[in-house]
């Protein structure tokens, strides 16, 4: 069947070094418009070093990620010509990729709605008004208007993660990256946090979620990247990779997870 939907992310053989330590190895990945990817994996797998590539937070240094049109090519040196061209692509590709953290990172002194248009006004110097207006929408997609005037350390973890996921989409983002959006909150705060993000899976938001949360990523993803040493060694639908992961990496992964 031939394939028409849009990729928006085509990742190929993608490689980054830290020095003598090769922690992603010619990763290959293409991502479709209004798909949501689930990537799992142990801890220092490449996970965190591969979203950050993605915007280049980090700079890959083989391969290259094609993303929205923008494509920034790896390279073993940081200074330098690529680098240079890879340095104003990566803007570009900032506007349109938004990325949510583990730790949340809002400004401290700043009260929820200020937190949300901050992007919309200083940097895309929207008006303040309309921007208030939508913050006050996106607020309450997440369930979070009624703390509009409270400051983050007056709130949860995760409705300081709801927060900066209202904070992310007051920017438009075409794609989001996640990088393990739950991990530091108490489990009690996991669900209002995954259920936002299901939401914006229904709306059809490009999305790449690097996760420990297996039944999130089974009802959710589209597909399940299981990366390990660097590689991705299972990428199938989750019904696959988690019913039968053809890796006996995975498979001992799976069952360590699901018996705690
Ligand atoms: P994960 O997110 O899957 O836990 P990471 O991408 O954070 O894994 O890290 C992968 C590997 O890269 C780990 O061995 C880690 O120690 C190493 N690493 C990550 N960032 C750096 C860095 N800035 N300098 C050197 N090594 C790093
Ligand atoms: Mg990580």
């Amino acid at each position: 069947m031939e394939d028409i939907s849009k990729k928006v992310i085509l990742v190929k053989g993608l490689s980054k070094s830290y020095g003598e330590l090769e922690v992603l190895k010619k990763i290959d990945m293409d991502v479709h418009e209004g798909e949501v990817i689930c990537v799992i994996g142990p801890s220092g797998s490449g996970k965190s070093t591969f979203l950050r590539c993605l915007n280049y937070l980090e700079h890959p240094t083989g391969g290259q990620v094609e993303i929205l049109g923008h494509t920034i090519q790896g390279t073993a040196q940081e200074k330098g010509k690529i680098a240079r061209e890879n340095e104003k692509i990566a803007r570009l590709i900032r506007q349109d990729v938004g990325m949510v953290f583990q730790q949340f990172n809002l400004w401290p002194h700043k009260t929820v709605l200020e937190n949300v248009i901050e992007g919309p006004v200083q940097v895309k110097k929207e008006n303040r008004d309309k921007s208030v207006e939508e913050a006050e929408k996106l607020l309450d997609r997440v369930g979070m208007l009624a703390k509009k005037d409270s400051y983050p350390t007056q709130l949860s973890g995760g409705q300081q993660q709801r927060v900066a996921i209202a904070r992310t989409l007051a920017m438009h983002p075409k794609v989001i990256l996640f990088d393990e959006p739950t991990s530091a909150l108490d489990p009690e705060f996991v669900n209002e946090v995954l259920n936002v993000i299901k939401g914006l899976a229904k709306d059809k938001m490009t999305m790449i979620v690097v996760t420990h949360e297996m039944g999130f990523a089974a009802e959710a993803a589209d597909r399940v990247c299981f990366m390990d040493g660097g590689f991705i060694i299972e990428d199938g639908t989750p019904q696959e990779v988690f019913q039968h992961p053809k890796t006996d990496r995975a498979r001992q992964f799976f069952s360590k997870i699901l018996n705690v």
